[in-house]
């Protein structure tokens, strides 16, 4: 820890770097940390990893090491100064200065998939602020991913790895379980940061699945469903699902419930994913 303390204090002071709260920038300094990202990214030459937000490079340089190429998209112009005086030199490096919110990462990775380089992984150590948009983008843009390995929240992390029906369930625990498999690679205290964050951190791991966790010809549909039952999470499913007009009225809601097999006073953070994609299926006949 000491290495990457004094690596990090090193770097701000040089470049009279303090850290941007607005920018959720708190750096790396565990090693422990850095190490296990890596190694559950399962980096090979063979990986384009797309890291989002790499600050002043902590994760970067191991990247760098060990991956066929490392596209670093940061927001923050003072990053990529020092990002281009630490890593200039690397063949395998590049930098895009922009909001990763904004950037087209389905032509950056189909630009540099090929022979040698196979697969494209997404590495990040999040800026907090902006975790579910980005989390959403990754998986909405339907990129040709592996995986993606990301440090977050914990109390947002244990949203996302729930299993659907679990008590941490929320709307986009079925977002999550839909595109990906996932798992919890550590927890990570608030001492591992300059500055320290105020909450306690997770990396988490989700892996892409080969074909969604449910079959369905429009899936928006289902999605919506989902978003109208969490809306109003302390209703009954009944409730929520006949005033978002999701159900035409009560009687039609209760026929579709009893058809599925669920219990008329179910509520949103009961089901099964496989239950809202027979809901959207009764919906859509
Ligand atoms: N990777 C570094 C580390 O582990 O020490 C820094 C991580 S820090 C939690 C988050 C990084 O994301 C910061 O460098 C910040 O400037 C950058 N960032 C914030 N908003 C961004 C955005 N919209 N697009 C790209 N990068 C962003």
């Amino acid at each position: 820890m000491r290495d990457l303390f004094d690596e990090t204090k090193t770097i701000m002071k040089k470049y009279g770097i303090k850290a941007n709260k607005d920018l959720g920038q708190n750096f790396l300094i565990n090693n422990e940390v850095v190490e296990n990202i890596i190694k559950s990214s399962d980096v090979s030459k063979e990986d384009l990893i797309i890291e989002i937000g790499p600050g002043l490079g902590t994760l970067t340089k191991r990247l760098l090491e060990n991956a066929g190429k490392v596209i670093c998209i940061e927001l923050d112009k003072k990053m990529i100064k020092i990002l281009n005086d630490r890593f200039g030199d690397y063949s395998n490096f590049e930098i895009i200065n922009d909001d990763v919110l904004k950037v087209d990462l389905n032509k950056i990775i189909k630009e540099n998939l090929n022979n040698n380089i196979k697969k494209a992984k997404i590495v990040a150590n999040l800026p907090y602020y902006i975790t579910t948009p980005i989390i959403m983008k990754l998986l909405e843009d339907k990129l040709d991913i592996d995986s993606i390995v990301v440090m977050i929240q914990k109390e947002v992390a244990e949203r996302l790895i729930e299993t659907p029906g679990g008590k941490n369930t929320g709307a986009i625990t079925h977002t999550i379980f839909y595109y990906c498999e996932s798992e919890k690679v550590m927890e990570v205290p608030n001492s591992s940061f300059i500055p320290e964050p105020e909450v306690t951190s997770e990396v988490i791991k989700m892996k892409l699945r080969k074909k969604p966790a449910v079959e369905l010809d429009n899936p928006k549909v289902m999605f919506m469903i989902i978003k109208s039952a969490f809306m109003q999470r302390r209703k009954t499913l009944l409730n929520s699902l006949t005033n978002a007009q999701v159900f035409t009225n009560k009687q039609e809601g209760l026929e579709i419930l009893k058809k599925l097999n669920l219990e008329e006073n179910v509520r949103a953070e009961n089901l099964k994913l496989e239950d809202y994609a027979n809901i959207a299926r009764e919906i859509e006949k």
